[in-house]
């Protein structure tokens, strides 16, 4: 073996390939690769990027050390910062810590030579990744190697080989200030970084990527054959919601696609018709706990509870169903415990809105 090489590595989708080119032109050498992004943000999207980057690595025999996710430095380093666009002068810094991390680890650990997954990325600037790295080598003593697997329809390729191996594709860099600067420029929520109260897992949250990534392993330890597909449908997220009477806020429940035109309404409940409230303004609903319990076929003993641990969103799709008769319903539909013929205020803060999520299909052997 002529070197040792250290492969700083930020995704998947960068390193699968990377690292094939690496196997291929240093043949002889040693690869050790180093998860080291404390960058990525929330933790939960740092899980699955390694999760997925784990994967890759076991499919390519190849050692996987996992650096600490010290995002509190990665902040206080990019103070100031959070407003710079990507390509500008936070993206150095936040290449310069990665770096100096790497670098040092591949001291530690006897490397020669150090690199990163993140030249392959078509977003990086080559130039930024290499003036960074070089200037760290030179600080430790080692080499930074700067192959550039993008020309020669590399990039086409690395696409190419991150469907077949069905890999995890995020669809951000990985910080807080990029993705709220992306998220506005596509006038699209800022999901990422929102932690609901209910502990339902909700359609293409980063949870239910991880559920899709994992049912993906267990697949692949057990031989099954499966496809992973794209559908595109209406997901839906509240962001605030409160439920008022004679100046007192309510516990409430609200079903997946509750929608309020101007996001607020005020009036009162005029009619109940087999078991469902009927407020007089905006297609306003309500039903009371123990009619949900009916509905849902549950036994939960207080709203509380409902909320801390509620049915799957699909059941719960069901359930307005029931009450609406229509799949494509969009009525604001409310859980009280108790409710009366009288006013309420209610304020609702929530988006149904296109989006595209991946499922996985299982093959039947034939
Ligand atoms: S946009 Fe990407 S490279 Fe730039 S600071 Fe954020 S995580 Fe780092």
């Amino acid at each position: 073996m002529s070197k040792k090489i250290l492969v700083h590595i930020c995704c998947s989708v960068d390193s699968h390939y990377f690292l094939q080119k690496m196997q291929t032109e240093y043949q002889d050498s040693k690869l050790i690769g180093f998860f080291y992004d404390p960058n990525i943000h929330p933790y939960s999207e740092y899980y699955l990027r390694l999760l997925d980057v784990k994967r890759s690595c076991k499919i390519l025999d190849i050692e996987l050390i996992e650096g600490e996710y010290d995002y509190i430095n990665w902040i206080e380093a990019t103070r100031g910062l959070e407003n710079e666009p990507e390509k500008g002068a936070r993206c150095s810094i936040c290449f310069d810590r990665r770096f100096y991390i790497s670098a040092k680890m591949a001291k530690d650990i006897g490397a020669t030579h150090f690199t990163s997954t993140l030249l392959t990325s078509p977003k990086k600037s080559l130039k930024q990744l290499k003036s960074s790295g070089d200037a760290l080598a030179k600080e430790f003593n080692i080499e930074f190697l700067a192959p550039d697997y993008r020309s020669n329809s590399g990039t086409q390729e690395q696409n190419i080989i991150a469907k077949k191996d069905k890999l995890y594709r995020q669809n951000y860099c990985g910080c807080l200030y990029g993705l709220k600067q992306q998220r506005e420029s596509q006038d699209r929520l800022l999901d990422e970084l929102r932690s609901p109260i209910s502990n339902q897992l909700l359609p293409n949250s980063i949870e239910d990527k991880i559920r899709l990534y994992k049912r993906r392993e267990e697949l692949e330890s057990l031989n099954i054959d499966y496809e992973i597909v794209k559908h595109r449908f209406l997901n839906y997220r509240v962001t605030r919601a409160l439920v008022k009477s004679k100046k007192e806020s309510l516990i409430s429940h609200i079903l997946p696609y509750s929608t309020i035109r101007n996001n607020y309404s005020r009036g009162r409940v005029e009619k109940e018709l087999y078991g469902i409230y009927y407020f007089n303004r905006d297609e306003i609903k309500f039903i009371t706990l123990k009619f949900y319990n009916e509905l849902a076929n549950t036994n939960y003993k207080s709203i509380l509870e409902l909320i801390d641990n509620p049915p799957i969103f699909n059941e719960e799709i069901k359930i307005r169903e029931k009450i609406t008769k229509s799949p494509c319903d969009l009525s604001a539909i409310f859980v009280l415990d108790c409710i009366e013929f009288q006013k309420y205020e209610i304020n609702l803060y929530a988006k149904a809105y296109e989006d595209v999520k991946e499922e996985i299909v299982q093959i039947e052997p034939k």
